[in-house]
């Protein structure tokens, strides 16, 4: 393709953003297509001869956009928010013109440089401690794919750094903790890694939060058995519920076992360290004192887009020492002589995107104070649903303490007496199937300590506050619907 062509080319696609974001919230949430109906419009192979992009764009527009899922509806509710921005679009449009797979410093210097300072610059907006700052030159932070990746390369360097000190012990005897309610990340992890998983219970009473006292007594447990336990999972604002670990007594009770590894798993409501007020509640003070690596997904709720996922340690030396690799077609003078960060010793990809360009122009055009103002937004929109599911508790109930921008919530047992706890789930269900046969909004579904429930989150962009009550109004007619098909 020529320049010209492609500026034209260029000029269309971004015509055709603005046109899809103008219009987003007058389209469906969710797309009308069938399994496999990409296939059957697609032909079976790739042209012999190059075709025109004016054809491919239309294609695109005709065939792709139609099976798109709209994450930045404004009533767009389910999952954790993909809040990517039309900022993030344009530092990932330079990314990708950059071009440079920034494994080593030499590579692509400005791609290694504006990540280390961009991960300093997140790190003071979230109020990390100094120790995670990459100025340091001892701890540091990287942008990794995902939180699932983020928390697969802290495992790794958990067990690396546990080895050093007890090398005879086999790796059979190593087990990683989660708790029942981490997200699939952890055992992800083990599969990958072949380690064992231990998940801890959670109760209901501690709101799905893990207990100092409940992993003491996993620990000595396994200890007894010859087990080594050498790296927790905690998690900020579980999948299910938003629930958040009791880091300050994981902490205290970690003070007994100082070679364990704590990392924290933050991946959507990290983005909530931004606000000062929240931090508190968030328990970011005693990660802060005691975590030796924390993850947050700047792509969930962080304004960022897809894909990026920051991830702090305390001593970037355990990372670097067991995945630094360098054969000699990789050395550089200056990673050789030790002033730079080569970024492939930091995660298990040698080529890498230029992910911290988007990063920096969002952060520069929403500033601080727009950043926290986002967040703050999402709370107050999330508040309006509880309170309007609590101001109808004869018809529903929130099944866990609203945790900042997320619900759940079911039909009530009082709404229906006369049912067991298994029909009432049954219930609950197709209540759910019910508003997820609905294109016009979307919803997750969930289930806690066995109990059917539907998770509604707020942070799209374009959220306000009527999409949250038409929302709430779909939820409560389609209740009343539910029960009376279900008792008839
Ligand atoms: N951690 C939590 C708490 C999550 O809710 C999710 C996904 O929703 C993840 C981790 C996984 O994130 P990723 O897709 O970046 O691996």
């Amino acid at each position: 393709m020529d320049i010209e062509r492609f500026r034209k080319a260029g000029y269309q696609a971004i015509d055709r953003i603005c046109d899809h974001y103008r219009s987003v919230q007058n389209k469906p949430v969710k797309p009308s297509v069938r399994p496999g109906y990409l296939r059957e419009a697609l032909p079976a192979a790739p042209p012999i001869k190059g075709e025109d992009i004016e054809d491919i764009a239309n294609d695109y527009q005709n065939l792709i956009m139609p099976g798109v899922m709209h994450w930045q509806h404004p009533s767009f509710f389910a999952y954790f928010p993909a809040a990517g921005t039309l900022e993030g679009i344009i530092g990932d449009l330079y990314a990708a013109t950059a071009m440079n797979p920034g494994f080593n410093w030499v590579c692509g210097p400005a791609c290694t440089e504006l990540e280390n300072v961009v991960m300093d610059w997140v790190a003071k907006l979230y109020g990390l401690s100094g120790d995670f700052y990459n100025s340091t030159n001892v701890g540091g932070g990287v942008i990794q794919t995902a939180a699932s990746d983020s928390a697969l390369v802290a495992i790794v360097a958990a067990r690396s750094r546990y080895q050093r000190l007890h090398p005879d012990v086999p790796m059979d005897k190593l087990v990683v903790y989660v708790t029942t309610q981490t997200h699939s990340l952890g055992l992800k992890a083990g599969l990958v890694l072949a380690l064992p998983v231990h998940a801890i219970p959670v109760r209901s009473e501690d709101n799905y939060s893990l207990r100092g006292q409940d992993l003491r007594e996993m620990i000595e447990r396994d200890k007894a058995e010859g087990k080594h336990p050498f790296v927790i999972i905690g998690t900020i604002g579980t999948t299910s519920s938003g629930a958040i670990d009791n880091i300050d007594e994981i902490a205290e009770t970690l003070r007994d076992y100082p070679e364990m590894w704590l990392h924290i798993d933050a991946a959507w409501l990290g983005a909530a360290f931004s606000c000062p007020e929240l931090r508190e509640r968030c328990r970011l003070p005693a990660v802060n004192e005691y975590a030796d690596s924390l993850c947050v997904n700047f792509h969930k709720w962080g304004l960022v887009n897809l894909d990026c996922s920051g991830l702090w340690v305390r001593d970037r030396k355990n990372l670097t020492e067991v995945l630094d690799i360098t054969p000699p077609f990789l050395r550089s003078t200056e990673g050789d002589a030790g002033t730079v960060t080569d970024y492939r010793n930091w995660g298990l990809t040698l080529g890498r995107r230029f992910r911290s360009a988007k990063v920096w122009f969002v952060l520069r055009s929403f500033g601080v104070e727009g950043y926290q103002a986002h967040i703050r937004r999402s709370i107050s929109l999330g508040e309006i649903f509880a309170e309007s599911v609590r101001n109808h508790p004869e018809l529903l109930e929130l099944v866990a303490p609203p945790s900042f921008s997320l619900s759940v919530f079911r039909i009530t047992p009082s709404a229906v007496p006369e049912l067991s706890a298994d029909e009432l789930n049954d219930l609950n269900e197709r209540y759910y199937q019910k508003i997820n046969k609905r294109k016009d909004l979307a919803l997750t579904q969930t289930k806690l300590d066995g109990v059917y429930c539907i998770r509604f989150v707020t942070g799209a962009q374009k959220t306000e506050r009527c999409h949250v009550e038409v929302a709430f109004n779909i939820c409560l007619e389609t209740a009343k619907l539910a029960i009376k098909e279900f008792i008839e």
